[in-house]
């Protein structure tokens, strides 16, 4: 399927001189939805992941949905405050200013296979913060998987020891 005629390109959003890539148009379309998720999960299937982690918040749009569809459990990270029981938290720099984010403590079992889902690869942070939480919580990393990679952000670099599914690539 071209997922790509889905996506809207919208000019100077949030901020000047970013062109935001908005999902929307292709998860408010219920075949283009589910032929996305479908190949989600099918890399996951692949994998033999026992868990999907997903970041606050497109990263549930994503997760959720594959982790119902290999019935494996859903794990949510998100920014502190959110979660009401005890967290694992990984604090990481932006280009300006800095980010947190927490997971369940217990949420994850040792030896877990864990295949972490987003909406977007841009500079990899998300996702390499994502992978720590993860990773001190005692789960395996199998693999991670994007709707789109905005490939000149390189994000992939610092992601390079995990097999990586992405649908849209600019
Ligand atoms: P990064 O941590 O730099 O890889 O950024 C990835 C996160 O930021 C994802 O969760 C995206 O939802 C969001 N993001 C970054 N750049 C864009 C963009 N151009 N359009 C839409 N979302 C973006």
């Amino acid at each position: 399927m071209n997922f790509e005629k889905y996506i809207i390109n919208v000019p100077d959003f949030p901020i000047k001189g970013i062109q935001f890539k908005d999902i929307t148009g292709l998860i408010g379309d219920g075949e283009a939805f589910h032929a996305a998720i479908s190949e989600l999960a099918e890399f996951s299937r692949l994998l033999n992941a026992t868990k999907v982690v997903g970041p606050d918040a497109r990263g549930f749009i994503t997760g959720a949905p594959v982790a119902a569809l290999l019935q494996v459990g859903f794990i949510p990270v998100r920014k502190p405050g959110k979660l009401p029981r005890e967290v694992l938290t990984y604090d990481y720099d932006l280009e300006y200013g800095h980010n947190t984010l927490c997971m369940h403590k217990d949420a994850i079992s040792k030896g877990d296979r864990v295949v972490i889902m987003d909406d977007l690869l841009a500079t990899g942070g998300t996702m390499e913060a994502t992978i720590k939480l993860v990773e001190a919580a005692g789960g395996e990393v199998v693999g991670l998987g994007f709707l789109i990679e905005l490939s000149e952000l390189k994000g992939r670099a610092r992601l390079k020891n995990f097999p990586i599914k992405v649908l849209i690539q600019y």
